[in-house]
């Protein structure tokens, strides 16, 4: 089965992971702001905070912006659930905006139609690895006095109109699970151009401790206190060695990334039946998913499956899950382009050690379901 993602790693990523397993510190070490300083430097952010995973640095964004009960929070329901879970985590509440039909990103419109006295942050997702809507969410979050979280994890290395994805919102957050562009195994980061924000997060993933081990023993102090109710989310020495080794990567995985989707792209062209979402002009993709809209998308999951293209579907929408309709009374209805498009999307096998043949391999099977499937993509 050709999988949709999968890491791609070498003997160089082993060495650097074994070197620190030689080393003083295998957790909080040198290599943690050694991996914070490439990723905010490829973001275009002045600080990095690391985590353990994506869903800790979206929590963790979520307590720095100093939500809490009482509060709402705008999300999009075309993602993965941790971007709602996080604002749920800090006692909150998560209010659906529906995306627009074509790139299935967080509409500007609905996300203002969404906008209360109790609302306090929109977070956007990159869907798929294409920035949102920036321009339009800072406006409207600047008339409201609303911060902006973006869920990047899809994006890692796109960039809109010229500016790198960790420019364009308050806090920007990545994971690094094995999936996306770049992996520690778990993993994940926030970024923002605020220090005193990046400081809330430090803080937050370390217990809410002001020091850690390693400070205090270099001082020769055992003082330390705790201010704040934070967790214990720290990312390892071992895994940030395999981060900083997997960034010097990360361009030539882009580039792969695109070239697959590239091909993609051209094979489906000329079959409207397969229909890949909209690109945003100005904007760089960054392709962590390969998605096509398709008619009786369940009969070609199986047929796809069948043929050994392991296809996907991202997302169920997240307003749609039992425990959102149970805590929310979220349901069918709410976002009705995300529910619409949720019956007719597919993500196609896309990652960076995707071979010219499994590409051509993935398209033939493709396009032989969607001509058993009659050729229309009229809904
Ligand atoms: C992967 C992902 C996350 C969560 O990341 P983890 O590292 O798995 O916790 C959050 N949001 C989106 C959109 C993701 O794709």
């Amino acid at each position: 089965m050709i999988p949709y993602g999968r890491q791609l790693l070498d003997e160089d990523d082993i060495a650097a992971v074994a070197q620190v397993l030689r080393s003083d510190w295998l957790t909080t070490g040198p290599l943690v702001a050694e991996f914070e300083a490439a990723v905010a430097e490829v973001a275009g952010a002045a600080h990095g905070v690391a985590v353990s995973n994506g869903t800790a640095a979206l929590h963790a964004a979520v307590f720095a912006l100093g939500i809490g009960p009482g509060d709402e929070v705008v999300v999009p329901p075309m993602t993965f659930a941790a971007t709602a879970n996080a604002v749920v985590y800090q006692g909150a509440r998560p209010v659906f905006a529906d995306v627009d039909p074509g790139t299935l990103l967080l509409d500007p419109e609905s996300a203002a139609a969404c906008i209360t006295p109790r609302t306090r942050a929109i977070i956007g997702v990159d869907y798929a690895g294409q920035p949102c809507h920036w321009d339009a969410l800072r406006v409207l979050a600047g008339k409201h006095g609303l911060a902006l979280v973006a869920d990047a994890c899809h994006a890692l290395g796109a960039a809109d109109q010229g500016r790198p994805v960790g420019a364009l919102a308050d806090i920007t957050v990545f994971s690094f699970h094995p999936v996306k562009h770049v992996t520690t195994g778990e993993g994940g980061m926030a970024v923002t151009g605020d220090p005193r924000l990046a400081a809330r997060m430090r803080l937050f993933r370390s217990h809410g401790i002001e020091s850690d081990f390693r400070q205090r023993e270099q001082k020769g102090s055992w003082f330390y206190e705790m201010t704040e109710l934070g967790y214990n989310y720290r990312l390892t020495d071992i895994q940030c060695a395999l981060g900083v080794s997997q960034m010097r990567k990360l361009p030539r995985f882009l580039a792969r990334r695109r070239e697959v989707a590239a091909v993609y792209d051209a094979a489906f062209a000329a079959r409207p039946v397969v229909a890949p979402l909209a690109r945003r002009t100005g904007a760089e993709h960054a392709y962590h998913l390969y998605v096509v809209q398709m008619p009786d998308r369940d009969a070609a999951f199986v047929r796809l499956r069948e043929a050994g293209v392991g296809v996907n579907v991202h997302y169920v929408p997240v307003h749609l899950h039992p425990y959102y309709r149970r805590t929310f009374g979220t349901g069918p209805g709410l976002c009705p382009v995300a529910e619409a498009a949720y019956e007719r999307i597919l993500s196609l096998p896309l990652h960076q050690g995707l071979s010219d043949a499994d590409a051509a391999r993935v398209v033939e099977a493709v396009l032989a379901s969607a001509g058993s499937l009659g050729g229309t993509n009229t809904p």
